[in-house]
């Protein structure tokens, strides 16, 4: 009996003190509603949960995700990855922006296996932002990791902060670029990627 008393304890949430289930239980009653009807009562820990998934870039290792995954190469044309979903949290109402990422580089010796830059994507969307850092921050990164000639990254998106108060324009888009190296001083390099993934409206 001792033992199972332990388990229980262990896996109470109420016991991690990383735990934000007290504050949201506190933040549903100031909103005027009952934390302790059917429908709520798990509601806390599932907002831990849930917000420590959209927050999970925070604890990833960038560095431990990329280094098996970077390899040399004579390939110099540019690498297009387009579409890649993302979501994000915006750090000014901490609700949900999301749209897709297109992200282009051109070598120098080195590239990044294609599957690791959508999850690159994730390791800075997951965190409390802003669309342009979002942008800048991939781009950076790449840019530090493989030294490439250049970086593009274009960032379309939609933001509930905008669909569902203040301006309600439900279906504005936002789309934010960060060129680097030859796609910022090449025009022709820079015409070939947005021609390649021209922005498109129905995300
Ligand atoms: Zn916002």
């Amino acid at each position: 009996m001792k033992r199972s008393k332990a388990v229980v304890k262990v896996m109470s949430p109420k016991r991690d003190p990383n735990s934000i289930a007290p504050l949201v239980h506190e933040m549903i009653a100031r909103l005027g509603e009952n934390p302790e009807r059917e429908g709520l009562l798990r509601t806390p820990e599932r907002v831990d949960k849930a917000m420590k998934f959209l927050l999970g870039g925070y604890t990833m290792d960038l560095h431990k995700l990329m280094n098996q995954a970077l390899y040399s190469v004579k390939y110099d044309e540019m690498v297009i990855v387009k579409d890649i979903e993302f979501f994000s949290l915006c750090e000014h109402h901490l609700l949900p922006f999301f749209g897709k990422m297109h992200v282009a580089y051109i070598p120098n010796q080195r590239v990044i296996g294609l599957s690791k830059i959508p999850r690159l994507v994730d390791v800075f969307a997951r965190r409390l932002q802003i669309q342009e850092r979002l942008t800048q921050e991939v781009a950076q990164t790449i840019e530090q990791l493989i030294d490439p000639v250049g970086v593009g990254v274009i960032c379309e998106a939609r933001h509930f902060c905008m669909m569902m108060r203040g301006v309600e324009k439900q279906h504005s888009g936002a789309v934010t670029s960060a060129m680097l190296g030859a796609f910022r001083m090449n025009k022709e390099t820079r015409d070939e990627f947005l021609s390649l993934v021209q922005p498109r409206t129905e995300i």
